[in-house]
């Protein structure tokens, strides 16, 4: 399935531009008026940046650290002007996200109507619930289950499928596939949670998550509870999750070697992530006793275009990952953006001075 055709060719395109026109609606009705800060490492920023771009309003100001994203993923953001305000921070992702929790705490900021974007808002969610049955209605025939491996982070993508399957769509399997950050795969194994701390660097950028923001709403789901530091406190039915779920870790070796067999054997060009979850369904076929019998119905999550990662699809493959449309001519058009020193006084009197 590949949700990577959009306009900023990450499938978080469709959530950030179903949830950006919910928010103008009623923000219009309402006669109000709403500023998104939000922090990037990436992908997230480029498609809240293109989903808010033009809307009425809505201002949108985003911090990305400056020297973490690459020139694509920059040029998305900072080529589009208008309502939306790029700010790159003399600091890491981790310094960006210190900077918007801030501000959302800080009472002198109360009178300015300040929200994020992030991926734990329920409208980020529920769009995504949507791909899953259009896919399935492609290719089941006789409502046979379906098994989807899901490329996870943030468990965002994931969330959409097992609401998708709450409301009636017949799954047998999600196949939970990350890379290195392995502490989802751990807990599903062991039943004890432990947040891998610092987070691991692997080429599925995107994924690089030590501790999901999405991981208590699916303990939730299964009747446990657990806070936001990751403590459990009521012990969900991990049986239950065992049989829904199939957690499994993919190493960057693993990944690169899935890129070169797949584009070699069929075709199919995959960036990474797109890769770790290919992995991650021949891991769970290679456990035959797991299967049903009978030859499943098996949807592997594509999330982004190759073109996002050209560096690696140039070392494994050797060539120049062709531009989707949405990409022609970007790296020609000019760029406007703001930097600052990763200080919270000068985010604070950006905001005041100009919202
Ligand atoms: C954000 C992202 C993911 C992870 O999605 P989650 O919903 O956070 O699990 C996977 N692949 C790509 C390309 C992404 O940008």
């Amino acid at each position: 399935m590949r949700l990577d055709q959009g306009p900023t060719a990450s499938f978080k395109d469709f959530a950030a531009r179903m949830m950006s026109r919910l928010m103008q609606y009623y923000l219009s009705v309402n006669n109000q008026h709403l500023t998104i800060l939000t922090a990037t490492s990436g992908d997230t920023g480029s498609a809240v940046a293109n989903a808010f771009y033009g809307l009425k309003n809505i201002n949108a100001i985003i911090l990305f650290p400056a020297g973490e994203v690459t020139l694509m993923q920059r040029k998305q953001m900072t080529t589009l002007q208008n309502n939306i305000s790029v700010i790159a921070i003399d600091g890491k992702f981790d310094d960006c996200q210190r900077l918007v929790k801030t501000a959302f705490l800080d009472p002198a900021l109360s009178d300015i109507p300040l929200t994020s974007a992030n991926s734990i808002n329920i409208g980020r969610l529920l769009p995504q619930s949507i791909y899953y049955f259009y896919a399935y209605s492609k290719l089941a025939s006789n409502l046979e289950e379906a098994i989807f491996s899901v490329p996870s982070g943030n468990f965002g993508n994931l969330m959409g499928g097992l609401i998708a399957k709450k409301i009636g769509l017949p799954v047998q399997k999600f196949i939970i596939s990350t890379n290195e950050n392995n502490e989802v795969p751990e807990y599903l194994r062991t039943g004890n949670y432990e947040p891998v701390n610092p987070s691991k660097n692997s080429i599925s950028s995107a994924m690089n998550v030590g501790h999901p923001s999405n991981l208590a709403r699916i303990v939730a789901l299964y009747k446990g509870t657990m806070d936001e530091t990751g403590h459990i406190s009521k012990i969900p039915d991990i049986l239950k999750m065992r049989e829904d779920l199939f957690a499994v870790s993919v190493t960057d070796e693993e990944t690169k070697n899935t890129i070169e067999n797949v584009y070699r054997k069929y075709g199919i060009l995959l960036e990474p992530h797109g890769a770790v979850a290919w992995e991650g369904t021949k891991k769970y076929s290679g456990l035959d006793n797991n299967t049903k019998p009978g030859k499943p119905l098996c949807i592997s999550l594509e999330t982004a275009h190759p073109a996002k990662f050209p560096e690696e699809i140039r070392q494994i493959l050797n060539f120049e990952p062709p531009l989707p449309i949405s990409m022609d001519g970007l790296e020609e058009k000019p760029e406007n953006y703001f930097s600052m020193d990763n200080n919270y006084k000068l985010l604070k009197d950006f905001i005041l001075k100009n919202y």
